[in-house]
């Protein structure tokens, strides 16, 4: 069972998918945080950008671990790294290479294997599990979502401003929305979720009563 939570940048995914995962007995998967690990050992290793040939030379060396609250990386802690100004101006160009989405979508399929999994990111009801019934589209206007940035301390040290914010979080959804490959986009079949107004145990609820929902309407087909 795949449940695929998407969203532009600072929606609230990994709140709420974190949450809705904990509430249901499954296991929860940050696609981001994968995206991000890889374009820092891109930058660690001072690959030029345009040098694809290195990138994929890169991205052969690149060994991922990741699990609820850690992300190592060739066997080195990243898990805060990752989250740090650099990576964040870069993620969405390293994510757009369509080398890069092939390796990363293998292994999120093979994490999704045989298990309850919460997967949350850009690409996950439309590309990496299609057939899955339980899919969300969490979106928020970009007031709001510039101020939960602000307030995410995780990468509260990077920034100055909530017009820098803004500003960071409007460029990154442009990119990841219209890149060729896999671009941000709600799945047909997902259910749109403005979370605006909503408190993080609304949204959690509302998606918990979906999922079970569309598991009685299955039951009964
Ligand atoms: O979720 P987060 O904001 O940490 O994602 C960082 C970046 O990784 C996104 O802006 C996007 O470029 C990329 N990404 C992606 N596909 C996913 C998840 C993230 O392209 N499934």
């Amino acid at each position: 069972m795949v449940v695929a939570i998407d969203g532009p940048a600072g929606a609230g995914k990994s709140t709420v998918a974190k949450k809705v995962a904990e509430k249901i007995g499954a296991l929860y998967l940050d696609t981001g945080a994968m995206y991000r690990a890889f374009t820092l050992y891109v930058l660690k290793n001072e690959v030029s950008l345009d040098n694809l040939t290195m990138i994929k030379h890169t991205l052969d060396n690149f060994e991922l671990s990741i699990t609820e609250d850690k992300v190592s990386v060739n066997g080195d802690d990243v898990t805060t790294a990752i989250r740090e100004a650099d990576v964040t101006a870069n993620v969405s160009y390293i994510s757009s290479l369509g080398f890069v989405r092939k390796k990363m979508v293998e292994l999120q399929r093979e994490m999704g294997k045989n298990k309850a999994i919460v997967v949350e990111g850009r690409d996950i009801g439309t590309v990496v599990f299609p057939d899955t019934p339980y899919k969300f589209y969490l979106d928020a206007d970009i007031e709001e979502r510039a101020k939960r940035r602000l307030n995410d301390e995780k990468i509260q040290k990077n920034v100055k401003n909530i017009l820098q914010i803004k500003q960071t979080i409007k460029n990154r959804d442009i990119y990841d929305s219209s890149r060729t490959i896999s671009p941000l986009k709600k799945a047909d079949d997902a259910v749109y979720i403005d979370s605006t107004d909503k408190t993080v145990e609304e949204v959690c609820t509302f998606i918990i009563n979906s999922i079970h929902e569309k598991t009685a309407r299955s039951s009964w087909t």
